[in-house]
């Protein structure tokens, strides 16, 4: 579904991503792991077209992506979230939603001209999302005012709207308590069944060991490892990357499966 070929970004001097080539199945969940910095986000902003690579190139349903603007990647279905959660703070829950599936069908101007004329279709989608997101009784608060938890599950519901076939989610359980990564989960596993495929960053070991059906280890900008989540966790480079020495096998034994 998603190919990256030799993918490199530069930053000046910064290789952050430096020769990738990553490719995710239809319906499978592939985690991106790695350290600070390791080029995981640069990932995500190659993918969903806010970079360009400095070399390399990107296909999505055998289609060449390289070029296309990021807008032109979300109506073909490439949806996100970001690290620091980006809501449109001061509309409501169900603005949110409305709106981001009226903006991936027709675009920014067709937000303009519907805003005062919300069809039943998008209706229809907001309300199962609002549902999914478990958010009903917070539909007309506005985004900026939910608890934080609340605010990354309305993103991921933004992001899953309108059926959107691939989604890249960067580190969405940053910042949540051990019972929202469970609900977190959940919801995670609800989009695979629904037949999304998913490309998970992620910190939390936990998590994205048992969501994930196959693990991509990067570390400066290149893949040390892949393979299942409990391979990935045997790997002596990853052990290392994730401590910085090799020593202390044990400790990154345990880092990995915290
Ligand atoms: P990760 O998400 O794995 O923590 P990033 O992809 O955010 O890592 O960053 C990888 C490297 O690229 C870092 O050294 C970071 O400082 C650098 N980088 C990322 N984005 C930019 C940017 N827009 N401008 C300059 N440097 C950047
Ligand atoms: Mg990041």
């Amino acid at each position: 579904m998603l190919e990256l070929h030799n993918v490199v970004r530069h930053f000046g001097g910064i290789k952050a991503v430096d020769g990738i080539d990553l490719t995710v199945q239809s319906g499978e969940i592939v985690g991106l792991i790695g350290p600070n910095g390791s080029g995981k986000s640069t990932i995500v902003n190659l993918i969903a077209g806010l970079y360009r690579p400095t070399s390399g190139r990107v296909v999505y349903l055998q289609e060449d992506i390289t070029e296309l603007a990021p807008h032109e990647r979300t109506s073909r279905g490439i949806a996100r979230t970001f690290q620091n959660i980006r809501l449109f703070s001061a509309l409501s829950v169900w603005q949110n939603l409305w709106a981001a599936r009226v903006v991936r069908e027709s675009g920014w101007a067709g937000l303009r001209q519907r805003w005062f004329a919300p069809e039943s279709k998008g209706r229809e989608q907001a309300e199962a999302m609002l549902e999914f997101c478990g958010l009903q009784h917070k539909r007309d608060m506005l985004a900026g005012n939910l608890a934080f938890g609340e605010q990354r599950r309305l993103e991921l519901a933004r992001a899953a709207i309108s059926g959107a076939p691939l989604l890249l989610l960067d580190e969405p359980a940053a910042g949540m308590n051990a019972e929202e990564i469970d609900d977190l989960d959940q919801r995670i596993r609800t989009l695979r069944a629904q037949g999304r495929t998913i490309l998970l960053i992620e910190h939390h070991m936990e998590l994205v060991m048992g969501v994930s059906d196959r693990v991509v280890v990067l570390n400066f900008g290149r893949k040390i490892a892949q393979g299942m989540p409990h391979e990935v966790q045997q790997d002596p480079q990853v052990q290392a990357a994730y401590l910085g020495a090799d020593e202390d096998d044990e400790l990154a034994q345990l880092a990995l499966q915290a």
